[in-house]
């Protein structure tokens, strides 16, 4: 391993063992759509949308967390392991952006709109690339069931998410635009 150096190095570890977690808990996991696609399409896609767009120094940190971001909500993980496995920074990130799990659904979603805002810059980014890839994947494969109000309703709410969340990285929120120009484009 010459040629990358310690920093370097321990970064792609970081990410690498992120990705690697993340399927692990998630791997009898598949997407609502109708593809029923694995799980793990969509934390690979939230962790390139990330990847791709961030410039910030603890990129890496950001990256884990978008692979594990839905591993409190949807998996048997706790936050300690999390600190653990992957430091405190990435812990802190995926706990941003976790639903209390304990309230209606409604409820949940009401309050994505009212916390975002108050998110950090890290949080907010991977709350519009989740968005962003599930947009994409509501236009590519809809779940069955999901009549043309239902999606509409669902392009909506994020956007409002989303409006919460501007500000902090442009070509981000450029990609989370496009995903919702092509969703209403199927309605
Ligand atoms: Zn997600």
């Amino acid at each position: 391993m010459s040629g990358l150096d310690p920093d370097r190095r321990e970064d792609v570890a970081l990410v690498s063992r992120a990705a690697d977690f993340a399927a692990r808990r998630h791997a009898d996991q598949q997407r609502k759509g109708a593809a029923r696609e694995p799980y793990v399409n969509h934390l690979a896609e939230v962790a390139c949308l990330l990847a791709e767009t961030m410039g910030e120094p603890d990129a890496a940190a950001l990256v884990a967390a978008g692979w594990l971001h839905d591993t409190l909500e949807d998996t048997q993980t706790d936050p300690e392991e999390l600190e653990r496995l992957f430091g405190p920074r990435v812990a802190s990130l995926v706990a941003e952006v976790t639903d209390d799990k304990s309230l209606p659904k409604v409820e949940r979603k009401r309050r994505q709109v009212e916390a975002a805002p108050h998110k950090s810059v890290g949080a907010k980014a991977i709350k519009v690339a989740d968005k962003t890839s599930n947009l994409r994947s509501l236009t590519a494969s809809p779940p069955e069931g999901w009549e043309r109000q239902r999606i509409a309703d669902y392009i909506a709410w994020a956007q409002e998410v989303v409006a919460g969340c501007r500000g902090t990285n442009a070509a981000l929120e450029d990609r989370f635009d496009r995903a919702v120009a092509e969703a209403r484009g199927t309605l």
